[in-house]
């Protein structure tokens, strides 16, 4: 087992506190270090922009556990152990003839910390990637192993966990057989014209997302379709009907989010059909993000709210622009998962990339957060000012998640700054 410095986010705007990180090579290291002194924090892939993952005395990073990817237990489930990133768990389960049902904009993530999180991609019939999650195994704070799966009492508040259950050591997810997927960009269509015909628009294809700079309030930059294949010729031609109605055209070139950015590491575009885990993510796998240079916010609003909430950012615009690297709109189908954004309602995504200026968007996050119905649920692993009495109204579940915290962590051992702030 190698212990280090902490070092930062993959973002860069924070700083870990922790005294000393840890990366245990097995299980029976991790519990060695579970029976030391706490707290404890467990690190994935440092993806999160806040400081959820953060704590002032050891943190367990999971890269160096051994992985296993085992498809052949259960019909139509994935067991994995250790802590793979997403782009690994695609290449094997399409190797072996499987698929996701929907990833990240980014599959350099680990699957651990985005179930952790709620992390979610796009699509009105695709839940966040913890709804797929079918079991999940933690060693906890007393180094006792617990197994949670689908239909336990405890299995719907123990899936987006914040980090603060103990370690998950295991996972098991449903999968299907692998899947084709093109993806098509179109460019500038008319604000009004997607407002007014929302719920078509995220029906264009099996994931839907428009981005915008807000640059301008007419028009947004680009929507990008993902279509599972095969598509009905009925449908091709309501959307061909629909992207005419919106003024947009097909672009003729891949496209990168941001205007104005060479596409290299984007995925695939202009239709072109591949594999799933080739088309969902808006990011190649082979393609190492720059570290950072950006922070992200978003806000998870009912469907029956999107509209409105679209409205109220582009009434915002000219204070959202200047900071604002680009504006991502996306669905999301509603779970059961006590602390996802998702839980109890079909939401939308309005995210933000903004510009690395922390001050400066924490000192817009209120306006923003102010302007946004009372039901906008913020995302676990990015920068918002919420205030925690507020959070915590938007959960319908949430005294039951602090009891299942006080049962599985009497001690407080994964409490650090983030769950102290909400109470937890
Ligand atoms: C470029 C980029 C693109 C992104 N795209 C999306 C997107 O498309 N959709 C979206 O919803 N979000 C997105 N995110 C946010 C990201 O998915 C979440 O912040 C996610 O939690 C990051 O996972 P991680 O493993 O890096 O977690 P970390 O930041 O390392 O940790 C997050 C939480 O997970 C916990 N955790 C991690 N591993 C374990 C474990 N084994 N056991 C227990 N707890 C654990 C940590 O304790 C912490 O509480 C994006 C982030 C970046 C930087």
């Amino acid at each position: 087992m190698t212990a280090t410095s902490a070092g930062a986010n993959w973002a860069g705007n924070l700083n870990y506190r922790a005294s000393r990180v840890v990366r245990p090579t097995s299980i029976d290291e991790l519990r060695e270090v579970l029976a030391g002194d706490g707290p404890f924090r467990v690190l994935g892939s440092r993806h999160s922009f806040n400081d959820i993952a953060d704590t002032e005395g050891t943190l367990i990073e999971t890269a160096d556990l051994p992985v296993t990817i085992d498809a052949s237990s259960a019909p139509g489930a994935v067991r994995i152990e250790g802590s793979p990133r997403y782009g690994e768990l695609a290449s094997a389960l399409h190797a072996g003839g499987l698929a996701l049902g929907n990833l990240a904009s980014l599959p350099h993530i680990s699957v651990a910390g985005a179930v952790a999180t709620g992390t979610h991609g796009s699509g009105d019939r695709i839940g966040s990637l913890a709804s797929a999650v079918r079991a999940i195994a933690f060693i906890t704070a007393t180094g006792e192993s617990r197994t949670l799966s689908r239909g336990d009492a405890d299995f719907a508040g123990a899936v987006v966990n914040l980090g603060a259950l103990g370690v998950v050591t295991a996972l098991e997810l449903d999968v299907e057989p692998t899947y084709d997927v093109a993806q098509t960009v179109y460019e500038r269509p008319s604000w009004d014209a997607v407002l007014a015909e929302y719920d078509a628009v995220t029906a264009l294809g099996s994931s839907v997302s428009v981005f915008t700079t807000w640059a301008s309030t007419d028009r947004a930059d680009q929507l990008w379709v993902k279509r599972r294949l095969p598509v009905e010729s009925d449908a091709a031609a309501a959307s061909a009907a629909l992207i005419a109605r919106l003024g947009a055209t097909e672009a003729t070139v891949a496209r990168h989010p941001l205007p104005g950015m060479v596409a290299d590491a984007c995925t695939a575009q202009l239709g072109e059909p591949g594999p799933w885990h080739e088309r969902l993510p808006h990011f190649r796998l082979d393609f190492t993000p720059s570290a950072g240079e950006e922070l992200q916010s978003e806000y998870l609003v009912p469907r029956a709210d999107a509209v409105a909430a679209l409205e109220a950012m582009r009434g915002l615009a000219a204070h959202i622009a200047p900071l604002l690297q680009v504006c991502e709109v996306r669905s999301v189908r509603a779970d059961d998962l006590w602390l996802s954004p998702a839980y109890g309602t079909d939401v939308v995504g309005i995210h933000f990339t903004w510009k690395r200026e922390q001050a400066a968007v924490e000192a817009l996050l209120p306006t923003i957060e102010a302007a946004l119905p009372e039901t906008a649920r913020p995302h676990w692993g990015k920068v918002f000012t919420v205030d925690a009495d507020e959070v915590r109204r938007r959960y319908p579940r949430w005294a039951d998640f602090a009891a299942l915290r006080e049962r599985f962590d009497p001690e407080g051992r994964f409490r650090n700054a983030y769950t102290a702030r909400l109470g937890l």
